[in-house]
């Protein structure tokens, strides 16, 4: 946790002079084109802390031409400039340069982060800019590492196959974790010798922006990282059907992502991977190893980062004969939670992102009571806040048992065997996350075999690594982040067959 004191985090938040352009070819430089029309002039969109409801900033708001301009950077960069020719190694120091920068920004970048889009400080420290700076790292490191291959095909001929950078990749992130998302696409792209136009969502475009200087700073060439701010319709869309990318990488909603699977099917069939939304199972079964333990993680995982997280535990499915008693110590935790002001280095969770965001899980509570569950805790608070809230004696149907609601509101519903757990756990459209507690190890091998999820937690939940790939299956999405796999995502293999 930061050092930093509460006072000192909000007189930092009173004097912020965050970077507020695109940042394109190298530089930074305003809109040259309305987003809706592409006439000339400045364009800009506020920036509105969800803190306070107070405007901390007005971006630049790319239109297409803006989009085109970004793009044009990264296809010279990559067609024509030095990154993509580099000795990986050279681009290895380049990227551990820039993650030494992001290390010393990071109680800037942090601050930046808590305040677009109310992530506790302690968390925007703590667990997202440590995540960004080892993802960088790891593929920094991982540059240099990388092995063509050259089967054996007999005498006659000699048959090599490598691994080549891509393209332009054009990474279109959410905002739960603005740059832990955006650096999982990033780091793995440039590592691969691609370039890449970063588009940061709405709500959280200073992190991105102060990212990209350091990326300047920290000498990538002109062209090789560049970000466009702006709406998802304008700049998001113009990215997705520009016939300069080559690969969308996307984290996001489900709804988007079939936008961007059309625009690449209209534009020029560009490659696109999605990371989308969750409603994932944590199932509880009455011989788990610790259950306070499996009570106090179900709790910590759906209130964790205002449970605005694709991999949120969101549907506990507890044994019958256990639920009272896990229940209990979950509402028990709700009640204790520190909800606040996000600079205070105290605060476990802050507001809902946005007017718009917080609207829409209160019509999930609201949803709830309509369609019969109980609610056992929370609901409304003050501004943009929500109390951590759990609803019990939910069924399968209902829609906070079948929406990804991406806020702090646990559905509970009950099982009395460990079929009928698997069968309620994979009754849904989602298959990003999923988690079982049990101390038989058979059944925690039986049952996470069966659960249609890309990453199964066995005792636990969001544990992870960067060595371990993560994505969705069924309309989770599909592709890896993280991992040497996620390079798979930015490179071609080509086969040269030479005949001797
Ligand atoms: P979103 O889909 O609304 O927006 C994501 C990005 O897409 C933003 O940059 C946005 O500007 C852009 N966008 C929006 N509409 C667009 C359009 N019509 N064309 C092109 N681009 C467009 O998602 P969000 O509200 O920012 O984030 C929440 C969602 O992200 C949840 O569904 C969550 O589960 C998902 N998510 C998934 C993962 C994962 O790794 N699987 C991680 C984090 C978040």
């Amino acid at each position: 946790m930061t050092g930093v004191p509460y006072e000192e985090w909000r007189g930092r938040a009173d004097r912020l002079a965050p970077y507020t352009d695109h940042h394109i070819d190298g530089t930074f430089s305003p809109s040259t084109g309305s987003p809706s029309t592409g006439s000339p002039g400045e364009m800009t969109m506020p920036v509105v802390s969800p803190r306070d409801g107070r405007t901390i900033a007005h971006v630049a708001a790319a239109g297409a031409a803006d989009v085109d301009r970004a793009v044009g950077a990264a296809r010279r960069a990559f067609d024509d400039g030095p990154w993509p020719r580099l000795a990986p190694a050279e681009r290895k120091a380049a990227l551990l340069r820039w993650a030494d920068l992001v290390e010393r920004d990071r109680e800037e970048l942090a601050l930046l982060i808590s305040l677009e889009m109310g992530k506790p400080i302690s968390e925007a420290d703590g667990i997202e800019l440590r995540a960004v700076i080892g993802c960088l790292r790891w593929y920094a490191e991982v540059a240099d590492k990388q092995l063509d291959e050259s089967p054996q095909t007999g005498e006659g001929s000699l048959a090599l196959v490598t691994r080549e950078p891509t393209g332009v990749v054009a990474a279109v992130v959410p905002w739960n974790f603005p740059l832990t998302m955006a650096a999982w696409k990033i780091a793995p792209a440039l590592a691969a010798g691609c370039t890449v136009v970063l588009k940061p969502a709405e709500e959280s475009p200073l992190s991105a922006l102060h990212l990209a200087a350091l990326a300047a700073e920290a000498g990538l060439p002109p062209g090789a990282f560049n970000v466009v701010n702006g709406a998802g319709e304008i700049a998001g869309r113009a990215l997705g059907e520009h016939p300069g990318v080559d690969v969308v990488a996307f984290t996001g909603s489900a709804e988007v992502g079939r936008h961007f699977l059309r625009y690449a099917a209209d534009s020029n069939l560009k490659r696109v991977w999605l990371e989308l939304g969750g409603k994932s199972p944590n199932i509880i079964l009455p011989d788990a190893p610790d259950l306070d333990a499996a009570a106090d993680t179900a709790a910590w995982g759906i209130f964790f980062n205002a449970g605005e997280m694709c991999t949120a535990p969101s549907r506990l499915l507890v044994h019958r004969s256990v639920a009272d008693r896990v229940l209990e110590r979950i509402i028990a935790r709700a009640g204790t939670l520190r909800v606040g002001d996000p600079l205070d280095p105290s605060t476990e969770m802050g507001p809902l992102v946005s007017a718009r965001h917080h609207k829409r899980v209160l019509s999930y509570v609201a949803a709830g009571h309509d369609d019969g569950a109980r609610l056992r805790t929370g609901g409304p608070g003050d501004g943009l806040f929500l109390q951590p809230t759990v609803f019990d004696q939910v069924k399968p149907g209902m829609r906070i048992a079948r929406e990804e609601i991406f806020g702090p509101v646990l559905a509970v519903l009950e099982f009395d065997d460990a079929d009928e757990a698997v069968r309620l756990a994979n009754d849904t459209d989602y298959g990003l996350a999923a988690a079982v507690w049990t101390s038989d190890l058979s059944s925690a091998h039986r049952i996470s075999r069966s659960l249609k999820a890309g990453t199964v937690w066995v005792n636990c939940y969001e544990e992870g690594d960067m060595s371990v790939p993560f994505g969705g299956m069924k309309q989770s999405g599909h592709g890896r982040d993280k991992s040497l796999h996620a390079l798979g995502k930015y490179t071609d293999l080509k086969t040269t067959w030479i005949t001797l």
